[in-house]
């Protein structure tokens, strides 16, 4: 299998045991929810949906920096219990193959692309959305809530 030409980026350890620290204080923006249907949670930090009776904290992530136009931040689920990051940066997560959108962005942060997976493969889309020399990464999302999923950097 050739060597695909972009590394998959998930939400860094620091971040998830900030968010796990910060919901067990009670933090009214970090909220502890038991998972109660499949495919409805997804981890940005292991890359996977959380499972029906699993605990994820549910906290707005800055994924776009403020200061810029495209600035955005909005809400992400981690597991409330330590769980091991993505470790497969060469391989697309097989937990998000379906209902993402990619939305790539130059190194100002501006989005200059986007494109829905729609049963096409979702490196193929990547690929295409990389042969722009101006796209500095994509970012996945949900198609249908919007929220980031996950970066994808060029390798
Ligand atoms: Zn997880």
């Amino acid at each position: 299998m050739k060597t695909p030409s972009f590394h998959v980026v998930p939400l860094p350890t620091e971040i998830a045991d900030a968010a796990r620290r910060v919901a067990r204080t009670g933090a009214a923006d970090h909220i502890i929810i038991t998972v109660d249907s499949p495919e409805s949670s997804p981890c940005r930090h292991c890359l996977r949906w959380a499972e029906p009776g699993e605990r994820v904290v549910l906290f707005p992530y800055t994924a776009i920096p403020s200061g810029q136009p495209y600035s955005e931040t909005g809400p992400i689920f981690v597991h409330v219990d330590e769980c091991q990051r993505y470790g497969s940066p060469n391989e697309y997560p097989a937990d998000f193959r379906n209902g993402r959108v990619f939305r790539a962005y130059d190194s100002n942060y501006n989005i200059i692309d986007a494109q829905v997976v729609d049963g096409a493969e979702p490196e193929a889309v990547i690929e295409s959305l990389f042969q722009n020399p101006d796209t500095a990464f994509v970012d996945a999302r949900s198609v249908t809530r919007g929220c980031f999923t996950f970066r994808v950097q060029r390798a």
